[in-house]
């Protein structure tokens, strides 16, 4: 707890310099065609500062999960969620992260999934950080919308094929430098995050797509390597 609270000032401060840096670049250059839903870590420039939310720092409590049976209807890439479970905007073991306007949280309608997912989710991410106490939080990006369904370039960048019925979430890989920002693959702490990899493989993920350049591996026919997925890996549970 001390640990992850010590890192928050530090962290929201970065975040906010990769806010504007990006925002900037966004500005200057016009928006591009991205390699892939998720942007690699943003040049920092001296600026404005996310300010930190005061149920964070210090907080002794985190948001209650409200737990409920969800159904996954159809298919990851063209299905809907029913009766899903939001993951919280923080935890003692995550933040999540807004892909699209790079900042804490990420907003609550990209953070809903089946509570099979989010179980194993947080779990691991308990473990993890319950076996790396130093390591800051892992970041955690988008899962599906409300109501699942199409997750689109509509909801911003180039949005996503699957994310549909509350089965996948994009995990951001650790840094070595520490830092709570999204990462490429020059930046991945491969130990951390192979060992994350590993964890979601061990609590029965269905696949585990990591990007070609980022060196993880596991089970063949679960870890696989996939095009945009150096800055994240992206997790699929099974739907039941
Ligand atoms: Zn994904």
């Amino acid at each position: 707890m001390i640990t992850v609270n010590r890192h928050w000032p530090y962290v929201l401060g970065l975040a906010g310099l990769a806010v504007l840096g990006v925002a900037l670049t966004q500005v200057l250059g016009g928006a591009t065609s991205s390699p892939g839903p998720l942007p690699t870590a943003a040049p920092q420039v001296p600026g404005a500062v996310v300010p930190p939310p005061a149920s964070v720092v210090g907080a002794a409590h985190f948001p209650a999960i409200h737990w409920r049976r969800s159904v996954a209807v159809g298919l990851p890439w063209g299905g809907r969620l029913r009766d899903g479970v939001l993951l919280p905007a923080y935890g003692r073991d995550f933040a999540t992260w807004d892909p699209i306007l790079l900042r804490y949280p990420n907003r609550a309608g990209r953070r809903w999934g089946t509570a099979r997912l989010i179980k194993t989710l947080v779990y691991v991410l308990y473990r993890y950080h319950r076996a790396h106490p130093q390591a800051p939080p892992v970041l955690v990006a988008d899962l599906s919308r409300p109501r699942g369904g199409p997750f689109t370039g509509r909801y911003g960048g180039l949005g996503h094929d699957s994310h549909q019925n509350g089965l996948d979430v994009d995990v951001l890989y650790p840094r070595r430098d520490g830092k709570v920002l999204p990462a490429g693959p020059h930046d991945i702490d491969h130990r951390l995050a192979q060992d994350l990899v590993n964890r979601f493989v061990a609590q029965y993920a269905q696949y585990v797509f990591v990007g070609p350049h980022t060196g993880l591996h596991g089970p063949r026919g679960v870890v696989q390597t996939l095009v945009h997925h150096d800055d994240h890996m992206h997790v699929r549970v099974y739907p039941r």
